[in-house]
This record gives structure tokens, sequence and C-alpha cells, in this order.
């Protein structure tokens, strides 16, 4: 019997890329008129990026710590370590409301909101979407980033915590992404029912198949039922 339903977010509820774009086009905004002189330019960055990851190897799931060292790290040669810290924090929250603003595919919300009459819903993600900044919280009742539990997909742990949160087993719950390794294949292996968001033409191709396929998220109670009536 299936009783809850787990999202990925970024390019299964929304598109990501537009959203990272204007967020990092926000927050080099605000550094540049907070820092006389300052520029954030992707190239200057990279190099810096590359010495916190070898130094940090969990900074590659940390995202919200990854970016916030690395504001810091290209503010010290303009201002002094606790300016340039303290410009870092500010930094983080501009980018992260920005993050959080995102344009829901057509339907999605009201998808979500049917669903949620039937099932209990929660996320599990590898990214920094915040169910409470995006305005979620009315239908997910639960909330699992790599950032938060240690370990991104295709990793079994953020899974492992939604089940032991929910007191799931694995065949009492469905996974919804759009990645066809990170999240068809990380969910089957752990168990879970799998259905695939084809919202994009990526070429990747997993190990395993979904159990639903869907292109469209308006279309997903009835890849439920189907899994239901199974
Ligand atoms: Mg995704």
């Amino acid at each position: 019997m299936i009783r809850v339903i787990a999202f990925d977010l970024d390019d299964t509820l929304w598109y990501v890329g537009p959203v990272i774009k204007r967020a990092e086009s926000i927050l080099a905004d605000w550094l540049e008129k907070e820092v006389p002189g300052y520029s954030y330019e992707p190239s200057t960055l990279m190099p810096i990026r590359e010495t916190l990851l070898s130094e940090d190897p969990s900074l590659g799931h940390r995202l919200t710590a990854f970016r916030q060292q690395l504001i810091k790290a290209s503010l010290v040669s303009y201002l002094d370590e606790q300016s340039a810290a303290s410009h870092a924090e500010g930094a983080m929250e501009i980018f992260l409301a920005a993050r959080n603003e995102v344009e829901f595919f057509e339907g999605a919300l009201d998808t979500l909101r049917d669903i949620a009459r039937s099932f209990q819903l929660g996320a599990i993600t590898n990214g920094n979407a915040d169910i409470y900044r995006l305005g979620l919280n009315d239908c997910f009742s639960f909330a699992f980033s790599a950032e938060q539990v240690g370990a991104p997909k295709p990793a079994p742990d953020l899974f492992h915590a939604a089940l032991a949160h929910t007191g799931c087993e694995p065949a009492q719950m469905v996974y919804v992404g759009d990645d066809p390794i990170k999240d068809v294949d990380a969910a089957n292996e752990v168990g879970l029912h799998t259905i695939w968001m084809k919202s994009n033409d990526k070429l990747i191709k997993g190990e395993s198949n979904p159990d639903e396929t869907i292109d469209d998220i308006r279309a997903l109670p009835d890849a439920i039922r189907k899994l239901v009536d199974r």
C-alpha cells in the first residue's frame, strides 16, 4: 500500500537553470554594490573553487556552505576577514532568497495539493531549494537535503532518511524525479517505486527503468493511480 510520495525538486517541479542564473545575477549585483571595486566573476572564482574543494571534498554536496565559503574567499583581498565573513553571510541570504523564487511547472502546485489529500508528501534533494521558502510546507510534511544528511543521491542515505522519518517500507514510497541515475536508478536500488519526470531531453541513460514515466507534472495523479492499482 503506497503511503508517501517523495519528490526531487529541481527540474522535477520547475526548471532550475534559469533560477540559478537569475540568483547568480542578483548575487553579483548585490556584492558589487556592497563592495566597491569587487567583481563577481566565474573565471576568478574557479581557482578558489578548486582550492576549497581539495581542502574539503565534502563541500561538493554542501552547496550552501560551499557557496558561502567561496564568496568569503573571493572577498578577502577587498575586505578584512571579519567583514568578508559577514558580507558572505549577507550575500548567501540574498542568493538563497532568489534561488527559492521559482516558476513552478504549469499545474504543479494544484497537482501537489491534490495528491496531498491522499498521500504524505516530502522532498529529497541534492540542492538547496527549501520547502519553507518555496511555500510548499502546506503540502509537504518532510524534506531532506544532501547538505543535512551528508551524502548526495545516488547514494541511498537520503532515501533511508525519508523512510526512517515516515516509518515506511520502501514499497510504500514513490519517488518522483527527473534524473535517470540520481533519481530513478538510486530510488529503484533502495526498493522504492519510481516515476520518471521527463522534463528535458538530457541524453543520460540509467541502468534501470522507472515504474512510470510522465512528461507533464499534471499526469502525476494518473501515474500514481496506476501504481496503486497494480
Ligand atoms: Mg532534479
